[in-house]
């Protein structure tokens, strides 16, 4: 079975489940809407999906970290299928988001000229040829666009505590919106284009964000890769095929389960040659059970810098009703009930320290694989 994988960078959450058709594909396949990514920026979050692990335990933990990835502890999705003969092709943003392993081609696109709709389909044609000839592919469609605008629009204009962008929440939510329209005009041709082709029953087609963008939400990051709140921190996972059950799953998950969920329904076997992942299948969960699973994330606060810190400085610990965020760089530490405060705007840090202390010996278990810290 081949696997195409397109991910659409930045899209949020509360647009994804309104887009026309985005709603359509999620209809029929089974949809985690609340898939908690390991960082809300496309570099760390990609190698923790592409590697089952976190970044403190892959290497890639940062902006500048890509390079550090240990690819000799932990196999990707590109070289796990590669080496089951897949023909394997990605097209990337810019070469530092994924790793660069196991592609049989590794193509840049120019994200602000290309027409990616158009070249997503003739990489699909090309693809269909390979299928034809009884060879399986595995093709990784990075949508850029969203990102673009940002960085047009956003990213050049302001900085993060910039009181004219903040002061325009509307207009922001606004100029987003047609960002993700047209995302979602993607899609709707890319999955047409997948049918046209006959694609549908022999591939398994995984649709991801990676991450939110933040509208302005909250002072102090003006997109994204900032802080740990969930209007970035909330990605999407849809797998579609139609041995697949058509489902959402409320509960959350994480974007470290993406591996071995999709090497589960490939029926590759996970290599014991390579360290254990942290990620755990979603199939109990496709297949009806219902578990909590605890999800970490990290982010790089850059603060009055123009670059991000070469170390991540917020980290969180989510389960389906709690966050407990630790900002390392002032120390301090903030504790939210997600379920009445969606927004995170009221800290119970000072209210609940049950909760706090066992959120933040969660946390230094993840972070210390159990070790108690000294
Ligand atoms: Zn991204």
């Amino acid at each position: 079975m081949n696997l195409i994988f397109i991910m659409m960078d930045g899209a949020r959450l509360d647009r994804i489940v309104n887009g026309k058709n985005y709603s359509n594909l999620i209809k029929n396949s089974t949809f985690f809407p609340k898939t908690i990514t390991y960082a809300p920026y496309t570099i760390a979050a990609l190698h923790a999906v592409f590697s089952g692990t976190y970044g403190h335990n892959n290497g890639v933990n940062s902006y500048w970290s890509t390079p550090k990835f240990k690819k000799n502890e932990y196999k990707t999705l590109s070289l796990y299928l590669q080496e089951k003969g897949y023909h394997t092709y990605a097209d990337v943003i810019n070469d530092l988001v994924l790793p660069n392993i196991g592609f049989d081609s590794f193509v840049v696109h120019d994200e602000l000229n290309d027409d990616l709709t158009e070249r997503h389909k003739l990489l699909l044609e090309n693809m269909k040829t390979k299928s034809d000839q009884n060879k399986d592919f595995f093709l990784y469609l990075h949508y850029s666009n969203i990102h673009t605008g940002i960085m047009e629009q956003v990213l050049k204009k302001y900085d993060n505590f910039s009181d004219e962008y903040f002061s325009k929440k509307n207009e922001n939510a606004k100029f987003y919106d047609t960002l993700f329209e047209n995302a979602d005009e993607y899609l709707g041709e890319i999955i047409s284009h997948c049918k046209k082709l006959n694609l549908i029953e022999n591939s398994l087609i995984v649709v991801i964000s990676d991450h939110g963008i933040s509208i302005g939400e909250k002072l102090g990051e003006r997109a994204y890769g900032v802080y740990c709140y969930d209007y970035t921190l909330i990605s999407t996972a849809l797998f579609h095929h139609p041995s697949i059950p058509k489902k959402i799953t409320e509960n959350q998950i994480r974007s470290i389960d993406l591996l071995p969920t999709i090497l589960e329904i490939l029926s590759i076997s996970m290599d014991s040659n390579y360290k254990p992942i942290d990620g755990q299948s979603l199939m109990p969960i496709i297949n009806g059970s219902s578990e909590e699973r605890i999800a970490f994330s990290q982010s790089g606060n850059p603060l009055k810098n123009k670059q991000p810190p070469k170390e991540p400085n917020v980290f969180s610990i989510r389960t389906d009703k709690w966050k407990f965020i630790s900002n390392i760089h002032n120390n301090t530490e903030e504790l939210y009930d997600l379920e009445v405060d969606p927004t995170e705007e009221n800290n119970l840090i000072n209210f609940n320290p049950d909760i706090s202390s066992k959120l933040r010996q969660e946390m230094n278990n993840t972070l210390h694989d159990g070790k108690q810290l000294s």
